[in-house]
């Protein structure tokens, strides 16, 4: 179903207007709209969940701060001043939709009623899915996100008596630090990269002392755990009846070389984060594959401008890179829309934040360089995937069938797989198996970039059909 079919049936629905709608509200969002708002414009702010923060500064709930207190107040304090440049927040409003003249955003409030939000500049802050790729076994209860074992240690809650982290990518060692904090033994960290072995990128680090140094108290926490770090290492298979009981690591350069077998009740694999341009492509913002990491993004100017001139893409949906340059991208293009509105911002500000963006770029290239490219990775990952192995899971289609009706749609896109197995068609809409069913699709690289579909989110029927007859909106 596309944007143009769906939404001229679209019931009458509350509608607000601003100068600038922001969507989501993590540290992107947070840090655009508070600049926005002290530049003097109008502001709402959108997020599905129930309340601002987004997934670094996520806003614990009462139970959780009276047990484990808040691990980022630097979060809440964002917040409260993000709230007393007086910016309207919406949280629980899931921007499901745009409409046909693809500026006016669809949402749905808390309750499930429609509302349409009108705006002069819109800023998607949409943040980034975490990127999974299938292993034999990952469906099984115990596999988990590294993302989700994060938050979920964050308040309080020992997921498990013994771990593997594993995948790829820095996030890996704080997880296993938070791990340990709960009182998880840790058996292993598994990276698929050898980041950790002196060579000429990894002293590229000596320039940036205090990633350096926070990556030391990582490692020396892990250490003194006993943990083991295994690298050019990966989850070959998950085994357990009812849920993980073991994990088998094998070589990821010789999948048949098997580095260890660990007992574990908890198994968390993730291979970084990929950008949410859903709403981007649902606005009309031009996007390419980046071809480092496979994924969508959207065509942005420095500042985050897209290709639809009202619309700036900002934080990890423009482009995964950590909390840091999620708040500076934000500030940059609220400076940015500050600018155009003739509201000419501070020059010496933009400059010193322009200083700021230009070495968390070095430190972003640095970071890829250290750990292999997903767009290599998961297709490689792909690839040794037996064919009884599920790929989605929602919808429990394996990798046989997936090949099966790639080979008999010609290799063709994804839409055709999908349409022929009902793979990426369940609950998660593919945000799971989507790398993974590109990667099967064909052997060869992807051929663009996967469409954005409407609903966004699964919505209340409520939100698009209008209240029942008698009820009101
Ligand atoms: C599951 C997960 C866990 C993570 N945990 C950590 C961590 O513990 N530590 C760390 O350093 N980094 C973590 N990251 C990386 C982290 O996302 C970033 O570094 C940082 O939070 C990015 O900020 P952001 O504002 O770009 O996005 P986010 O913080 O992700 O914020 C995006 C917000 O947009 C909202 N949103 C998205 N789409 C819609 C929509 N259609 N309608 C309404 N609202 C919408 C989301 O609910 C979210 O609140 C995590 C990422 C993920 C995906």
């Amino acid at each position: 179903m596309s944007a143009d079919t769906f939404a001229p049936s679209l019931p009458a629905a509350a509608e607000l207007s601003a100068d600038a709608a922001v969507v989501g509200a993590g540290p992107a969002g947070l840090a655009a709209a508070l600049e926005l708002a002290r530049g003097g414009l109008d502001v709402l702010l959108l997020d599905e969940q129930a309340e601002p923060g987004g997934q670094y500064y996520r806003r614990p709930g009462p139970e959780v701060l009276d047990a484990v207190g808040d691990h980022r107040p630097e979060g809440g304090r964002l917040v409260a001043r993000v709230r007393a440049a007086g910016v309207r927040v919406l949280s629980g409003h899931t921007v499901w939709g745009v409409d046909d003249d693809r500026r006016t955003l669809l949402a749905a409030s808390p309750g499930g009623a429609a509302l349409r939000v009108r705006a002069r500049w819109v800023v998607a802050a949409t943040g980034a899915y975490e990127r999974s790729v299938p292993f034999p076994g990952w469906q099984l209860p115990g596999v988990v996100t590294p993302g989700l074992a994060q938050h979920m240690s964050a308040e309080g809650v020992r997921l498990g008596r013994r771990a593997v982290v594993a995948g790829s990518g820095p996030f890996l060692l704080p997880v296993a630090c938070a791990l340990l904090e709960r009182g998880v033994r840790v058996a292993a960290v598994a990276e698929a990269g050898r980041p950790y072995t002196p060579g000429p990128a990894a002293l590229g680090a000596l320039r940036f002392p205090a990633r350096l140094a926070e990556l030391a108290s990582y490692a020396a926490r892990l250490a003194r755990h006993g943990v083991r770090l295994h690298q050019d290492t990966v989850v070959a298979r998950a085994h357990g009846a009812d849920r993980v009981e073991a994990a088998t690591l094998v070589r990821f350069s010789d999948p048949g070389e098997v580095v260890a077998r660990h007992d574990v009740d908890l198994l968390c694999v993730g291979y970084g984060f990929r950008p949410q341009a859903d709403l981007a492509q649902l606005l009309g913002c031009a996007v390419d594959r980046d071809p480092a990491t496979g994924d969508t993004v959207p065509r942005l100017t420095p500042a985050g401008r897209a290709s639809v001139p009202h619309v700036y893409v900002v934080g990890e949906a423009a482009g995964a890179a950590g909390a840091p340059t999620a708040l500076a991208r934000g500030r940059a293009a609220a400076l940015d829309i500050l600018a155009a509105s003739g509201r000419a911002p501070d020059r010496g500000e933009r400059r010193r934040l322009a200083v700021r963006m230009a070495s968390l770029a070095r430190f972003t290239r640095l970071t890829a360089a250290l750990y292999p490219a997903p767009a290599e990775l998961v297709p490689a990952l792909a690839r040794r995937l037996p064919g009884s192995a599920l790929v989605c899971r929602c919808e429990c289609v394996t990798a046989g069938a997936v090949r099966g009706a790639a080979a008999a749609a010609g290799g063709s896109d994804v839409p055709a797989v999908k349409g022929g197995t009902r793979a990426g068609m369940g609950l998660c809409q593919a945000r799971e198996c989507g790398p993974a069913l590109e990667a099967l699709r064909a052997d060869g690289p992807g051929t663009g970039a996967v469409p954005a579909r409407v609903p966004l989110r699964p919505l209340p029927l409520a939100a698009v059909l209008g209240p029942a007859p008698g009820e009101d909106a």
